[in-house]
């Protein structure tokens, strides 16, 4: 069964439509990157799937639940996780007291404060700090960390790379490329198609609102996603003829 499954979902930011029947599903351990240019619709519909933003139609089920009527903390307190776009930390608050916030939303399981520290060593000496005082990278790992503690089934991650150094980005994909590895079930909003390609078992790109390329990372050319991304090419399921 998939862990969690859209189907042709509609989200509207009042007369614009910004995502137009998206379908896809996502399986357990699973790594899919969402490509697509500025103002695709990809922050709307991962807020969407997370229940921050209304669905004006369709569904989607996680773990075979239909979660539609459900709002945003109860979705978290039942498996999704989301990272927004710009983090939205509490500033006035410790990286400590954010984590913890996040633990009373979620529901018991591997991960605890010293679980996070783990995973994101550069915290540790950070914990009591600030969230306002601390690095674009320690804030970003800071939100990783705080969507963790709700011991989610799935992340959603949207552009993590925002506001970063290159160098910084490579730190904070190496720290998920090793929860990726141990399984965690992510969905990511990335930008950089190259590292999109790479980190990704697959790939999906959206244009205008709606999925115009899916396919395994190991089948897709950069070629086809970028033409994909500027809407060049015909719709084109990967291995399916368009
Ligand atoms: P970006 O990479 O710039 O974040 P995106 O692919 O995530 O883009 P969205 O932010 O979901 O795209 O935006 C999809 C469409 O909805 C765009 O046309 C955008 O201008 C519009 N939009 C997004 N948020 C709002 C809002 N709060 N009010 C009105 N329109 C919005």
């Amino acid at each position: 069964m998939n862990l969690l499954a859209v189907e042709n979902l509609q989200a509207r930011h009042g007369l614009l439509q910004a995502v137009r029947g998206v379908s896809f599903a996502l399986h357990k351990g699973e790594t899919l990157a969402l490509v697509g240019a500025n103002g695709a619709g990809k922050t709307t519909l991962l807020r969407t799937i997370a229940g921050a933003h209304p669905a004006s139609g369709g569904r989607v089920r996680l773990n075979g639940t239909d979660i539609d009527d459900r709002p945003a903390h109860q979705r978290a307190a039942m498996g999704i996780a989301l990272v927004p776009e710009g983090r939205k930390l509490f500033s006035r608050m410790t990286v400590e007291e954010n984590l913890l916030l996040a633990r009373a939303a979620g529901r018991p399981g591997r991960w605890t404060v010293d679980a996070v520290m783990q995973a994101f060593p550069n915290l540790q000496k950070r914990r009591r700090h600030l969230t306002a005082h601390l690095s674009g990278g320690e804030q970003q790992a800071t939100a990783i960390g705080r969507a963790l503690m709700t011991n989610p089934d799935v992340l959603l991650l949207d552009e993590v790379s925002l506001g970063l150094s290159p160098l910084v980005v490579d730190q904070v994909y190496a720290q998920l490329e090793s929860l990726m590895a141990s399984g965690t079930t992510i969905l990511l909003v990335e930008q950089d198609l190259r590292r999109a390609l790479r980190v990704a078992d697959r790939v999906m790109c959206m244009l205008e609102g709606s999925i115009v390329l899916e396919g395994a990372a190991r089948d897709l050319t950069r070629e086809q996603v970028t033409e994909a991304y500027f809407g060049l090419g015909r719709a084109t399921v990967a291995g399916i003829p368009a």
